[in-house]
Parts: structure tokens; C-alpha cells; sequence
């Protein structure tokens, strides 16, 4: 299936054409249109499905209807095991932008650097990709607010699982406004991912490719 008919915003089609995206992978054809019609995700796909482009297109999308810059105040959170997602997220998210009306500002923070340059930098920051700790971190030093987020992506949440980021994962959670979008992607479902996704998310389209 084409791009064009999914309901996406035209000004993400030329990006899409140069880089090649000509037909939408399955996970995206099931979570484009449920993502911009504002409902939750459960998505059980593995890397190399297409995964990411199959939530940055739609909430790129939505954020050129409402894209409300408040300082510190980011719009969409990205939750990340590892620094290496969350540069490879940002990217996606930050090639997607490019060609758009409304431009939305995307940053990546991760630990095992130093924490100052990203305070500094995460002023206006719309869509924030985190590592669970480094994000904690900076909230609690009011770098960054998550008042104002209205969706929260949880990424390869079985991986953030194994690596021990349980209690941050709920304690970024218990951080969030109540009404949000929820949407968590995992390669797999286990029994503690499970009870998570009961209490996360609401009525949730669920996509198994
Ligand atoms: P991901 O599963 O999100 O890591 O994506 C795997 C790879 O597929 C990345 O290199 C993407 O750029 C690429 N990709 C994602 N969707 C499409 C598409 N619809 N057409 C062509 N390439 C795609």
C-alpha cells in the first residue's frame, strides 16, 4: 500500500520519496492511521519491521496540527533502552521534519555523557528521545518538563525490561499527565510486559507482524 493513503500529512511526502519509501511496510499500514487518530498502541514487531518510521510519520503528522512550543515543555516522549536507539530515532524523527511547514525540534539524551551540553540544548525541544536514566535525571533537574507530553512512545520495551529500567520506566510514567497516547513497541511479550501494558494502555489497536 501507497503512502499517500494512509492520511498522513502530504508535506512528509517528498522526504518519503527521496528516501526511497515507496510502499508501507505492514506495521506501518496497521499503526499510521491508529496512531493519528489519537489511539493507544501495542506494536510486537522486531527490528528491521519498519517499526520506527511506523510511529515518527504519525506523530509527525499529528504535531503539525498542534505543535505548541512552551520552553522546557517537550510534546512527545520516546522512551529508549540503549544510546544507540535514541540516536537512531532522533535521526528518523529529525529527516521526517524536514520538509515541514511547522517545524518540530527533535534531541536525543543518553548517559555516559556529560549532562550540561544537553540541559543547555533541550530549550524548545519538541519530540525527546531518552535513555530511562539520563531522562530522570534530567527532570529532576527541571531541564526538561514532561507536564505537557501528549504521547509517550515506550521503544523495544522488552529490551528495556532486561536491562533493569523496570522502576524508572514507571517512575517516568508516574511523571506523565494522565490523558496522553500511549504506544509501546517490543520484539516480544513476556509476562512482566504484560502487567505493564494492562495498566499503560487503553483500548490499544494491537499490531503483530
Ligand atoms: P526499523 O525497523 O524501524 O529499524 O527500520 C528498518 C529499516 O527499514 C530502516 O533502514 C528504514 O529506513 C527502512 N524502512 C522503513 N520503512 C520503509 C519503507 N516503507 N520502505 C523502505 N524502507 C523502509
Amino acid at each position: 500500500m501507497s503512502f499517500t493513503n494512509l492520511g498522513l500529512a502530504p508535506a512528509l511526502f517528498d522526504v518519503l520519496a527521496e528516501k526511497q519509501y515507496a510502499k508501507a511496510y505492514p506495521i506501518q499500514q496497521a499503526a499510521i492511521p491508529a496512531i493519528l487518530k489519537g489511539k493507544d498502541v501495542l506494536g510486537i514487531a522486531a527490528t528491521g519491521s519498519g517499526k520506527t518510521a511506523s510511529f515518527v510519520l504519525p506523530l509527525l503528522s499529528n504535531l503539525q496540527n498542534n505543535l505548541v512550543t512552551k520552553n522546557r515543555h517537550v510534546s512527545v516522549l520516546v522512551v529508549v533502552p540503549t544510546r544507540e536507539l535514541a540516536v537512531q530515532v532522533q535521526k528518523v524523527f529529525q529527516t521526517f521534519s524536514s520538509g515541514l511547514p511547522q517545524k518540530v525540534k527533535s534531541m536525543a539524551v543518553y548517559g555516559g555523557v556529560s549532562v550540561n551540553p544537553q540541559m543547555i540544548a533541550l530549550q524548545g525541544v519538541n519530540v525527546l528521545v531518552a535513555t530511562p536514566g539520563r531522562l530522570l535525571e534530567l527532570v529532576e533537574s527541571k531541564a526538561v518538563h514532561l507536564s505537557a507530553v501528549k504521547t509517550l512512545v515506550l521503544d523495544e520495551a522488552d529490551k528495556m525490561l532486561n536491562l533493569g529500567f523496570k522502576d524508572e520506566m514507571n517512575r517516568i510514567i508516574a511523571l506523565l499527565p494522565q490523558k496522553r497516547q500511549n504506544l509501546l513497541f517490543s520484539a516480544t511479550l513476556n509476562d512482566d510486559l504484560d502487567s505493564i501494558t494492562q495498566v499503560l494502555l487503553h483500548q490499544p489497536e494491537v499490531i503483530k507482524i
